[in-house]
């Protein structure tokens, strides 16, 4: 089997997966598992150079290190880039 073949049509075949993180750093508490799809590397990059990040539930937009008020952190403080 070809890994090149088996990866998804946007993902770069060098790149690894971003292991999430699931819990809250400053509180210990857990984060909702997220219920829309993750973005690809491209929309989190401008996601966070707008300063205007997309949360793991698809509410939009917030701050690059928020939380919408279901309580889902963004996709960028999901995958510990903020
Ligand atoms: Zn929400």
């Amino acid at each position: 089997m070809d890994a090149i073949a088996d990866a998804p049509t946007l993902a770069d075949p060098d790149d690894a997966p971003v292991p999430h993180i699931t819990h809250d750093p400053a509180t210990g508490r857990a984060y909702p598992a997220p219920t829309s799809p993750e973005p690809d590397f491209v929309t989190l990059a401008h996601q966070l150079i707008d300063a205007c990040a997309e949360a793991t539930d698809g509410c939009f937009p917030f701050e690059p290190d928020g939380f919408c008020a279901h309580g889902h952190p963004t996709w960028l403080r999901r995958l510990g880039v903020v």
